[in-house]
């Protein structure tokens, strides 16, 4: 059966949304190349949210169809995600030699496609339709084939695009409305999972805090419960004046809560969610789950009032600081991450200011800095005050030396503590150290063996690297 090589550009959401595809092809007959010169099929699963990433997709496949398709004309080029679905037949006309378009909501016919096309029955094909039921079809997994390099964490899709419509933001477009999968449909992946080895799962989403908030017939918009989807949620609580009723459990609660009680799964994490939906009942979940790890991955974007609401983010900088306070309370070893956006058009260096004091107040353990990039159709991009590139450089450089400076400091603090670790395996950059995440989301390196893989280990930290722990196991896990 024909190779295939899938390429992927972008956020979590792409690599399992290209994982999934694999396992699709898999299962069909193909076999997986182990390098794009080896390959029949080449599959390039794209990003659309800075132009840059664009380019470089665009750049690859121009260097494909001079080099490997001039060697080899049978060879199958093709484009999958976010800028097949916004660019669409366009990126067939300006390379004609790409023989497949396949958009965000299609992953799932890729290999119906390319038996068409292999077959000889259908020379091109560009489906970027909208497909209702789509956010189902992300499911299959490829735990790295041998039971001794097992995955021992898996990222799970419970919903595909977003409402929020942030004026910078090119994803509802790409990945449209925000649809949700039934809690029972994410359960089932979830257990599979367990049961095939893994102990940690990530739950994923444009937007998870906003997870079964529309176009699902259990949840009413503003996030009650309806009907109730399993034994034990939307209990009844005594409310003012001795009147019962139902606690005000979001979707999303209510699905961390069904997930927390798979057997064998022994960590949860979630990303991305939005400030807005920090509500008390996911803060209490943090204090009330065992297994939901203390780390928060909440973007930001901005530490002044004012460009968050030309960003369209709908919450104040006292707002998100208060969700920080909060959470701290409710768990106060939380590792707090964050985006940011640095130059969106109308900011003054004294918003910059803003953003720079909100990190020093935070103290995030880390962060995905961006400098603003203009996307096409967006509301941002025609703005006045576009901040010129050298000024987005200089702002993304002194936010970068902040956020060197507190992990300096946060991280030494670490020297000396105990922590579990969750070991994932052999670290990429020295094969013979291991590596594993701590519950707060800290990767820790440590001289082990294939043996740790999936376990549960405590180590003592002993010193620190960039953005990096190294640790010793504790005794009595040798
Ligand atoms: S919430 Fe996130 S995905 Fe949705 S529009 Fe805003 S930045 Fe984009």
């Amino acid at each position: 059966m024909p190779g295939v090589y899938i390429k992927t550009y972008g956020c979590q959401m792409n690599e399992r949304d290209s994982e999934a595809v694999a396992a699709q092809l898999v299962a069909k007959g193909y076999t997986l190349a182990p390098s794009e010169h080896a390959a029949d099929v080449i599959l390039l699963n794209t990003c659309s949210v800075r132009d840059n990433a664009e380019q470089t997709a665009l750049n690859k496949m121009k260097n494909l169809v001079g080099t490997a398709k001039k060697k080899r004309p049978d060879q199958i080029l093709g484009f999958l995600g976010c800028m097949a679905q916004s660019r669409g037949q366009e990126l067939i006309d300006r390379l004609p030699d790409v023989d497949l378009i396949i958009g965000t909501q299609k992953f799932h016919h890729t290999a119906a496609y390319l038996d068409e096309i292999l077959s000889g029955r259908r020379e091109k094909i560009v489906d970027t339709a909208e497909e209702p039921g789509s956010e189902g079809t992300i499911r299959e997994h490829l735990l790295n084939g041998s039971a001794k390099s097992k995955s021992v964490t898996a990222f799970v899709s419970i919903m595909q695009g977003c409402n929020q419509y942030c004026t910078f933001c090119i994803v509802p477009y790409t990945r449209g409305e925000e649809r949700s999968r039934s809690i029972e449909d994410i359960v089932t992946e979830c257990r599979q999972l367990a049961s095939q080895g893994v102990k940690e799962i990530t739950l994923l989403g444009q937007i998870v805090t906003s997870y079964g908030r529309r176009h699902s017939p259990d949840f009413e918009v503003d996030g009650r419960v309806r009907h109730s989807v399993r034994a034990g949620v939307g209990e009844q609580t005594s409310g003012a004046h001795g009147v019962t009723r139902p606690t005000p459990k979001s979707p999303f609660v209510q699905l961390l809560e069904a997930v927390h009680e798979i057997e064998g799964l022994e960590r949860i994490r979630f990303t991305s969610p939005h400030p807005k939906g920090y509500g008390d009942d996911l803060i209490e979940a943090y204090a009330r789950l065992p297994k939901l790890c203390e780390s928060a991955h909440i973007p930001v974007q901005s530490g002044s009032d004012r460009v968050l609401k030309l960003m369209h983010r709908g919450y104040t900088r006292a707002r998100f600081t208060g969700i920080i306070e909060k959470l701290r309370r409710a768990q106060p070893r939380m590792g707090i991450y964050t985006d940011l956006i640095v130059g969106f058009p109308g900011e003054t260096e004294a918003d910059f200011a803003e953003t720079l004091s909100l990190c020093r107040e935070v103290e995030f353990d880390n962060a995905y800095i961006f400098k603003y990039s203009p996307r096409k159709d967006t509301p941002a991009a025609t703005m006045p005050g576009q901040i010129p590139q050298p000024v987005r450089e200089e702002r993304n450089a002194r936010l970068l030396d902040l956020f060197n400076e507190i992990a300096d400091r946060k991280y030494r603090r670490s020297v000396g503590e105990r922590v579990q670790i969750l070991v994932e395996g052999p670290s990429k950059k020295n094969p013979a150290r291991m590596t594993g995440r701590t519950r707060c989301n800290k990767i820790v390196l440590f001289d082990g063996s294939e043996r740790h893989r999936g376990q549960l280990l405590d180590v003592k930290i002993t010193r620190t690297g960039s953005f990096t722990l190294y640790g010793d196991p504790a005794i009595e896990n040798l």
